[in-house]
């Protein structure tokens, strides 16, 4: 239609979008979403969309909420801001920060406000060197992140990611604190580790950790930071035990572990948070962000610890004074609106529809590995990612021309659905209000689209 043609053009003329292909953008334009309702998105042709990625990866209770506009406008015809910096506070701030602590594992009581997951890993890193500045370690200042690993894209998190490639070369400008290792992946494991059992794999990747610290020495690291599962890296999921055992090498040497779980939380795994639920580990951090307040409005939280809390909240070093923060951190619309995702969380019982779900979920995703061009299902919970080969056995990828993933997400168009395309796979984050129906669909429309894919693959030779 015309209104959404002139939408399209302003977009194409004058938006620049996030990790955007020049190439096509500039031919082919953006697909125009004018309306959500639920688990469906809407094109400004009036097209309807399932939506399996939740947004990205961040509208965890579903779209077009009229409890959540409401709480949003509430609020801001109450009051929508005022300062944070210390001398005033606002009601939706400080009841979201006693919430987040009673939901959060362990000890860990107190929230930094950020505006997204990416300054709240830049805060979390900034928390991290202040506390070892004030216990008189200003040496200690490495962060331990991993090779494939998804942090955010303000420069300090961009360093803690560990998607390199020519598409990703910035400047990195904190190597000097910055360390990778290698990622969880099970799939395709690094070399030496090829043949390993589960176990063995979780030894050796500790043992990398533990050698690497060892050689930085443990006077000069801080912190580990790592995904509960690695999402935009490909939905990784950690050997047994993995989380536990790293934690325990941290607490060894000293250093703090730190969870970003910007995905992983807020009922995407089943739980509040997934660190304790999931994998039996309390970190000192943990970083979050999009299911806090499902994306209505954007919102980041790193939620500290006691123990970190009680020192960097010693009135010692540059007099006591905190020196960072946001404008908006705690801002009290973002804050209503996640302390009214919550209660929706709670009341409807999404994470229980998650683990309820979840074993139909896998059943009918693992039923894809009949198509010979699936090479891996894997994820946890509403996490997944399904990656394609051309030979299973040697775990061969397709060739970057063969496009297999994009020409995927275009048939998952074509049916009335939204994917996420990512390399050699496609991932899978849907809502939490997804209905056994929605499940069904979802993968009747990606069985057709992985079909006709290949078949256009083998058309083009
Ligand atoms: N951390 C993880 C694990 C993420 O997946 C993302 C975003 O996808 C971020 C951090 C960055 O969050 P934001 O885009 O809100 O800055």
């Amino acid at each position: 239609n015309q209104e959404g043609q002139a939408i399209w053009s302003q977009d194409k003329e004058h938006f620049i979008h996030p990790y955007t292909d020049y190439a096509t953008f500039k031919e082919e334009g953006s697909h125009v979403i004018s309306e959500g309702s639920g688990n469906y998105l809407t094109d400004a042709d009036g097209n309807r969309y399932l939506d399996t990625i939740a947004g990205l990866w961040c509208t965890n209770i579903g779209h077009g909420r009229t409890e959540m506009a409401d709480a949003i406008a509430e609020q801001v015809m109450k009051m929508e801001y005022c300062n944070p910096f210390g001398h005033s506070t606002n009601e939706p701030g400080s009841v979201l920060a006693a919430k987040l602590a009673e939901l959060a594992p362990g000890d860990l009581n107190h929230v930094f406000y950020t505006c997204g997951g990416s300054t709240a890993n830049d805060a979390a890193i900034r928390l991290v060197h202040f506390y070892n500045n004030q216990r008189g370690k200003p040496n200690k200042k490495k962060i331990i992140s991993r090779m494939d690993a998804y942090h955010g894209s303000t420069y300090i998190a961009a360093n803690l990611t560990g998607i390199h490639g020519t598409k990703y070369s910035f400047d990195r400008i904190a190597d000097e604190w910055v360390e990778h290792i290698s990622p969880a992946n099970m799939y395709r494991r690094p070399v030496g580790a090829e043949d390993l059992s589960e176990d063995a794999f979780c030894d050796f990747l500790v043992a990398e950790f533990e050698n690497r610290i060892l050689q930085l020495g443990p006077d000069n690291v801080a912190a580990f930071i790592a995904e509960p599962v690695m999402g935009a890296g490909g939905v990784l999921v950690a050997p047994k035990g993995y989380h536990r055992r790293m934690r325990d090498i941290c607490t060894q040497y000293d250093m703090l572990y730190i969870a970003d779980e910007v995905v992983t939380a807020f009922g995407r795994l089943g739980h509040w948070f997934a660190s304790e639920a999931v994998y039996d580990c309390v970190p000192d951090i943990i970083v979050s962000a999009k299911g806090i307040s499902s994306g209505y409005i954007p919102l980041g939280a790193a939620i500290i610890s006691s123990k970190v809390y009680d020192v960097i909240s010693q009135p010692q070093c540059e007099g006591g004074l905190l020196s960072m923060g946001f404008t908006y951190s705690g801002h009290p619309v973002a804050c209503a609106a996640a302390l009214k995702n919550i209660e929706i969380i709670e009341r409807e019982k999404l994470n229980e529809n998650v683990q309820a779900l979840t074993p139909y979920f896998y059943e009918l995703a693992n039923g894809l590995m009949d198509i010979s061009v699936v090479g891996d299902v894997r994820g946890s919970h509403f996490m997944m990612a399904i990656e394609f080969v051309t030979d299973r056995r040697d775990k061969v990828s397709f060739p970057a021309e063969a496009d297999i993933s994009n020409r995927i997400y275009q048939h998952c168009l074509a049916r009335g659905m939204i994917i996420r395309p990512l390399g050699n796979q496609i991932v899978l984050s849907p809502p939490l209000t997804l209905t056994q129906d929605d499940v069904e669909r979802l993968f009747t429309v990606l069985r057709e689209s992985i079909l006709a894919a290949w078949n256009d693959i083998n058309e083009a030779g």
